[in-house]
């Protein structure tokens, strides 16, 4: 499957070309919010602003909220372009992709025009407070409480592996309401202000060295009643909306996926093995590289289907969940085709940093094992086991 592309997106192609090519600096490029120092990410929150005065931060959000109500093929082109530049996205990771889609539909009007354009400026940073020590697949478990007195929440509890939460000044926080309801049920979602007395937050530095989680404690802290999104006890549809949505992201995941197996495919050409020959010519080594570039083939015809699918207005349903294990394995087996390529070299530098942090991607959004389990019932129809 290929597209050609209508005319329209292809002038939105040429402008946003034109606008990356004056306003995007070289010691910008590839740069990670991630792995980012603070003066790297004050760089990074400057360029979020650049994009957001320019429309181009969420580009499908809708125009009264700073989009532009892009349709599915600009927001294709738009990711193609940013790759190709090698530019970084916004600063939100999170929250524009997870936790703005859920007030766009949960919120309420005045809570849509509070967070929404701090979000998309990156004035203010979100973070997701769901998982919790025991409830990560099981989310439902979920124990951190909040209690109605007068016109506040008290939450007490403990969340884990948050994203971005030591830069975070708001949370998406999932608790406990009612106690007595049946699991799913007693859960409410509230917008959460960092900075309140009682929330304390710890860095959990990674095995890459890299500061992207945090563990977050609540410890008697008063929420405002107004911080609710959604009704009262609905959050477990509020916290599913918001991870369709994290899941749907996976259409753009080949972008960066077949730009690396082209890497090494070029890498295996240079890498010399011994009697004048080069990683390339070595068939075990070749059947490995082509099965690698194959992975990543599939992959993109997964994002081409999904793409067609929103085209012909059919909902981002469970082959989401294809994609998300197909890119997350062949991320995995990169890394180890990468060793076999490149041997102890590919310990260091970008691609030890990679086959490393690839260890994360088949356990963030959905484990390997959880997304097994929806495509066997959803997809092929197989009992609950
Ligand atoms: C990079 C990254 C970023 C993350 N960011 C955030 C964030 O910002 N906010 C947040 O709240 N959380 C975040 N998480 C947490 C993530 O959502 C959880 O790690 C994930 O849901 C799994 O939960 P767990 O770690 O508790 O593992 P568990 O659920 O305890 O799973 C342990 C093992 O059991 C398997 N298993 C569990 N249930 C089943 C089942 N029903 N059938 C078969 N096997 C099963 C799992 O596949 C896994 O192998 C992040 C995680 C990662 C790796």
């Amino acid at each position: 499957m290929d597209f050609t592309y209508p005319e329209e997106p292809e002038a939105f192609r040429s402008e946003f070309r034109g606008w990356l090519a004056e306003n995007l600096t070289d010691d910008l490029r590839g740069a990670s919010v991630m792995s980012s120092e603070p003066a790297q990410f004050e760089r990074l929150r400057e360029w979020n602003r650049r994009l957001a005065e320019a429309r181009y931060a969420a580009i499908a959000w809708p125009a009264e909220y700073g989009g532009r109500g892009a349709g599915i093929m600009e927001q294709v082109v738009f990711s193609e372009e940013m790759h190709r530049a090698q530019a970084p996205g916004t600063v939100n990771v999170i929250g524009l992709s997870n936790i703005a889609p859920a007030i766009m539909e949960h919120g309420t009007e005045d809570q849509k025009r509070r967070f929404l354009p701090r979000m998309l400026r990156g004035d203010d940073i979100w973070c997701q407070g769901f998982s919790e020590p025991d409830a990560g697949s099981d989310l439902a478990s979920l124990k951190t409480s909040a209690v109605l007195d007068g016109d506040h929440f008290v939450v007490n509890g403990q969340k884990t592996w948050n994203t971005l939460g030591h830069l975070a000044n708001w949370c998406e926080l999932l608790v406990r309401t009612d106690p007595s309801a049946p699991k799913h049920r007693g859960i409410s979602c509230l917008l959460v202000d960092m900075t309140l007395p009682g929330v304390e937050v710890r860095p959990l530095v990674t095995i890459t060295g890299e500061r992207e989680f945090n563990e977050i404690f609540f410890d008697d802290v008063r929420v405002p009643k107004e911080a609710l999104l959604g009704p009262l006890n609905e959050g477990w549809r509020v916290a599913m909306s918001t991870l369709a949505y994290e899941r749907a992201g996976v259409a753009n995941l080949h972008l960066g996926l077949r730009s690396k197996v082209v890497d090494l495919l070029n890498l295996a050409k240079q890498t010399p093995i011994g009697g004048g020959r080069h990683a390339s010519d070595d068939p075990v080594l070749r059947r490995k590289l082509a099965r690698v570039y194959l992975e990543a083939e599939y992959l993109k015809l997964l994002a081409d289907r999904a793409i067609s699918g929103a085209l012909h207005g059919r909902p981002m349903g469970p082959e989401s969940s294809v994609a998300k294990l197909v890119w997350s394995e062949t991320e995995q087996h990169l890394g180890e085709v990468a060793g076999d390529v490149l041997g102890p070299d590919a310990n260091r530098g970008r691609w030890g940093r990679d086959a490393v942090y690839s260890r994360a991607v088949t356990i963030a959004g959905g484990t390997t094992q959880v997304n097994k389990n929806v495509i066997a019932q959803r997809i092929l129809g197989l009992p609950r086991s």
